[in-house]
């Protein structure tokens, strides 16, 4: 019989047993009868990016957590939370007791602007401000200063930055029936940021965002949306991408159509949404008082078109501003860490692979890994919406597939006994699946008591605590 773990190990911050994981075991599961999966997470809670990354505000997003739930409880697969890997156990090791490792560790770590400044105090990465309100137990401690400032400044303008502005700018009053964590409910009624601006380096027609996502946050209740009538007027490049993408098109016409109806003064006591195009950072303005970010200094951007990809980037024009603010969030997309003994390709940030076939080197003469599998944004990069990974998904385990049909898999390696094992041997507290039903029943039930979907326990001791009952 083989055993075949799907390990969503993490060496330190991880988005865990997310979407890719569990789209791996449930197809797996379906086509091989004999597969026993052992789903392995650093956190002691499952379900990655849907409980740590997913707006509050996008429950119906959430509800797939009932499907992971089912393959969770199915009979041939065990769950074990706060594992990390490379910490409590090794690559090699995991290697040398399950015949088939899966790493669908997702992305947990962010992409670095490199400009001067970017350390200093009120600069934090989306990640790190999506994990805070989403209650990630590696942020509770964060307390992003939302009283000092009236302005927010977000990098970047994908479907992420559209995330973070709803959750500055909508009513609070919005989110108290939904499942955002409670120091974040409280932070943002006592936030005094009235205005946030949106940086894209690029313009209207190459905004990364997506249509539902940018219409959302147009409708948001009592805010004023700014966008510069001169960014909208379109060139015959920005005309050819427009013909050739559907996606590209309907965004636009949201950004004209917002432009077009916007009033020309905000009503008084409006919140203010900026979307600032063709801008890119260029170094960031400490406080004179303290370390603290007083703004941003952006420089103006054209398009050039290169040459080999036809891709259109943004290149400096000389010009500079200042845009004032005491909270920066980067949101420029984020990137997967490696783990010792995998072959990670530092520049894409993703672990070389055919099919989710893991590679040992990145060379033009790949060799294979044995019995080793990659999933998800670790495979592919950090794109992509949660059904994405469906189709990641299929391909990975297409292939584990055939390489078992082929024999190139050697099977009855110790599998679940051994982990078990390993982890009692090193005193590593473990957490089950009716260790974390224990955390999701607590969580359910004093969110009953407020209206609200459930209450995240934010705090690695007291999940752990809740966890062993
Ligand atoms: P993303 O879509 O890749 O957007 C990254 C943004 O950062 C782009 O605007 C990009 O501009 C900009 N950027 C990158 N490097 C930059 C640099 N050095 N300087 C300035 N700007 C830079 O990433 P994301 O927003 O993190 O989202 C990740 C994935 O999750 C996406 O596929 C997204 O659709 C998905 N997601 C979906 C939802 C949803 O469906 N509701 C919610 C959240 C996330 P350029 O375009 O010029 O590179």
């Amino acid at each position: 019989m083989q055993r075949v773990s799907i390990s969503q190990l993490l060496r330190k911050p991880t988005w865990g047993s997310g979407p890719a994981g569990f789209y791996t075991t449930e197809k797996i599961l379906k086509y091989h009868n004999g597969a026993k999966i052992d789903i392995v997470d650093r956190l002691p809670t499952p379900f990655g990016l849907v409980r740590s990354g997913v707006a509050p505000d996008h429950p119906e997003t959430k509800i797939v957590t009932n499907q992971f739930s089912r393959v969770a409880s199915n009979e041939r697969c065990s769950f074990f939370g706060n594992v990390s890997l490379g910490r409590d156990i090794s690559l090699s090791e995991i290697r040398e007791i399950y015949d088939i490792v899966v790493l669908a560790y997702g992305a947990e770590s962010d992409r670095i602007l490199n400009v001067p400044g970017e350390n200093l105090l009120g600069i934090h990465s989306a990640r790190e401000f999506v994990w805070w309100y989403n209650g990630h137990p590696d942020c509770n401690n964060m307390s992003p200063d939302l009283e000092n400032t009236d302005t927010a400044v977000i990098l970047g303008q994908g479907n992420v930055a559209l995330d973070v502005a709803r959750i500055l700018l909508r009513p609070t009053s919005e989110l108290e029936t939904t499942d955002i964590a409670d120091h974040a409910l409280e932070a943002l009624y006592k936030s005094s940021i009235r205005k946030v601006c949106l940086v894209g380096r690029r313009g209207p027609v190459q905004a990364a965002c997506t249509a539902k996502e940018l219409r959302e946050i147009l409708g948001t209740k009592d805010l004023s949306i700014h966008i510069k009538e001169c960014d909208l007027s379109s060139s015959s490049a920005d005309e050819e991408e427009l013909k050739n993408s559907r996606i590209q098109r309907r965004v636009y016409e949201l950004f004209s159509k917002a432009s077009a109806s916007r009033h020309p003064h905000s009503i008084s006591g409006q919140k203010e949404l900026h979307f600032v195009f063709f801008r890119r950072p260029d170094r960031f303005l400490p406080s004179l008082y303290n370390s603290k970010v007083r703004g941003v200094s952006i420089e103006k951007t054209s398009l050039a078109e290169d040459v080999g990809s036809g891709k259109r980037y943004a290149v400096g024009t000389g010009q500079f501003e200042d845009l004032d603010a005491g909270l920066v969030l980067k949101s420029i997309g984020y990137k997967s860490v490696s783990v010792p003994g995998l072959t990670f390709d530092e520049q894409r940030g993703v672990v070389p692979n055919l099919k989710g076939r893991v590679l040992k080197n990145n060379s033009s003469h790949p060799i294979l890994e044995d019995g080793l599998y990659v999933a998800g944004w670790l495979k592919r990069g950090p794109t992509g919406i949660i059904a994405t990974n469906l189709y990641c998904a299929e391909e990975t385990v297409g292939s584990i597939l055939e390489d078992l049909e082929k024999g190139a898999v050697r099977p009855n390696r110790h599998g679940r006994p051994g982990l078990v094992q390993a982890l009692e041997g090193r005193g590593i507290q473990y957490v089950t699946l009716s260790g974390w039903e224990r955390i999701d029943l607590r969580e359910k039930a004093e969110g009953n008591l407020r209206n609200r979907p459930r209450t995240k326990i934010t705090d690695w001791a007291e999940l752990l605590r809740v966890a062993n009952g």
